[in-house]
């Protein structure tokens, strides 16, 4: 189902602005132009491409409003959220600037003397042009976390944004030129998904980032395996977060709800799944589905509100058939289990309980302020509960007992473990997942590698 590219106000599900797609003829300019950027980009010095990255992180800043409202107009997070997002990347983007000198500084190498080498070493060099798939839901972040590090490297980065947050795709469009890099060294391609395809194939984009569904991630690497080219793959989650009976459960239970509503619930490192030693279970899941009940749902502008709709239709649809199948196969709704009546996507917080395997909450990703519940008889059935999905992005576990800490951080399978804390992405840490959650790192050292030729040199 080929969507339309155009702003449509999730609070209303009116249609603020449509934009034409790029016509083939645009996209090979752009990817030319991209090609032509990535050869100036190979001549600078990471001196030179700090100074534009910090620039744009400058120029970012001060658009702080005016990002940020475009954040809540395209997809409905609230105000505040916004803010930090924008600043978040400006963050990420000096990160890179004072960082990715040394992380990618040549590594010198134990030479085989005995086939008469003096001298060996490893350096990690650009790839090329690489295309990034984005979603919707951190609209500026996703692609910072991607852009700030490949353009330090010397890559050069095409943007395919997701066809409702074009506004998002244009200003990024610009903002790295605006920084003073090449033109063309990041820039966007306002396609939609079926465009994808040649893309990748085109000779030019040597490698591909994803971050979204499942089946985005299958469709894009399956065209880039078949051309040999690398990608990197960040899908969903259904994060396990979970409360041992040592920890403060007052607290676990106040964090579990940002962790659980954060940007309106659509983050792929939400916690999903509440996972409770059953000689707390009652105490958590009544301050829990307490809290989640009194979280104020409205318009994401006003800074009073909580959470604000859901992106699109489609998200909310998915989400509340999700809820309608357990229901009709029994679980208890804690509170919540429907959309208000009012227009826009919304959606209520839903804390659901006694969830049985036949129901697909409990193998699927819930992409919304809606939780479940799980009682757990000790910590390996803790555990086995937690690693009973198809995903493994990130999870959470709550002890105040350091064996029992180091032993979830050993067992759970993850790309991370937070232990008394809610997952967050830094960038000075990898992240990134395992099983249907995709591969590849993002952030930090990792990150940045992941685009590059680790090129050996060999001196006889
Ligand atoms: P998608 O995965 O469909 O969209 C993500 C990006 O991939 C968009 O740019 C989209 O373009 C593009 N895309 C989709 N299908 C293809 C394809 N076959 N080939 C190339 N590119 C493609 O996410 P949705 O918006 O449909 O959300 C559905 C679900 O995905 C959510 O409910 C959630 O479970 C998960 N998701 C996970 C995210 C994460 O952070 N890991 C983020 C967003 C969604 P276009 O918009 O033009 O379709």
């Amino acid at each position: 189902r080929p969507m339309p590219i155009a702003t449509v106000d999730p609070t209303s599900g009116e249609t603020v602005q449509k934009f034409e797609p790029h016509d083939p003829s645009e996209v090979q300019r752009r990817l030319a132009r991209a090609q032509q950027a990535f050869e100036h980009l190979a001549t600078t010095s990471f001196a030179q491409r700090a100074g534009w990255l910090r620039a744009a992180a400058d120029l970012l800043e001060d658009d702080l409003a005016t990002a940020a409202d475009m954040l809540v107009t395209e997809m409905g997070k609230p105000i505040a959220q916004a803010e930090a997002e924008v600043r978040k990347c400006a963050k990420a983007m000096r990160f890179y600037a004072e960082h990715a000198e040394a992380f990618l500084a040549d590594e010198p190498l134990a030479a085989p003397e005995s086939v008469g080498a003096r001298r060996a070493s490893a350096g990690y060099r650009p790839l090329g042009v690489i295309l990034a798939v984005m979603p919707w839901n951190y609209p500026l972040w996703q692609v910072v976390r991607f852009a700030a590090p490949a353009l330090m490297a010397g890559n050069a980065g095409l943007l395919k944004h997701a066809s409702n947050v074009p506004r998002a795709a244009l200003y990024l469009d610009t903002l790295f030129e605006r920084g003073g890099f090449p033109a063309g060294a990041f820039s966007t391609l306002l396609i939609g998904a079926g465009d994808v395809d040649a893309v990748i194939r085109d000779p030019r984009v040597r490698a591909v980032t994803l971050t979204g569904s499942e089946p985005a991630g299958r469709a894009v690497a399956a065209t880039a395996g078949a051309v040999v080219k690398k990608t990197v793959l960040e899908l969903g989650g259904s994060d396990p977060f979970v409360v041992m009976p040592s920890a403060d459960v007052a607290k676990a239970a106040e964090v579990a709800v940002r962790a659980r509503v954060q940007n309106n619930g659509q983050s792929c490192i939400a916690a999903k799944r509440f996972i409770v030693h059953t000689d707390v279970y009652d105490e958590f899941a009544t301050v829990f589905a307490q809290r989640m009940s009194a979280l104020v749902v409205g318009d994401p502008r006003d800074r009073a509100t909580d959470v604000g709709p859901l992106a699109t239709e489609g998200t909310r649809r998915d989400l509340a058939e999700l809820v309608d199948d357990a229901v009709a196969r029994g679980a208890e709704v804690l509170t919540g289990g429907s959309a208000p009546d009012r227009p826009g996507w919304f959606y209520q917080p839903t804390v659901l309980a006694g969830l049985t395997p036949d129901m697909r909450i409990v193998t699927e990703e819930t992409f919304g302020p809606v939780a479940s519940l799980y009682r757990a008889t000790d910590r390996e059935d803790a555990l086995r509960i937690a690693n009973g999905t198809d995903f493994g992005l990130s999870s959470a576990v709550w002890t105040d007992d350091a064996e029992e800490a180091d032993w979830f951080v050993r067992h759970l399978d993850a790309g991370a473990v937070f232990v008394n804390g809610m997952t967050t992405s830094y960038p000075e840490l990898p992240f990134g997942g395992i099983k249907n959650s995709g591969y590849g790192r993002e952030l930090a050292a990792a990150g940045i590698r992941e685009f590059c030729n680790l090129k050996t040199a060999w001196r006889g």
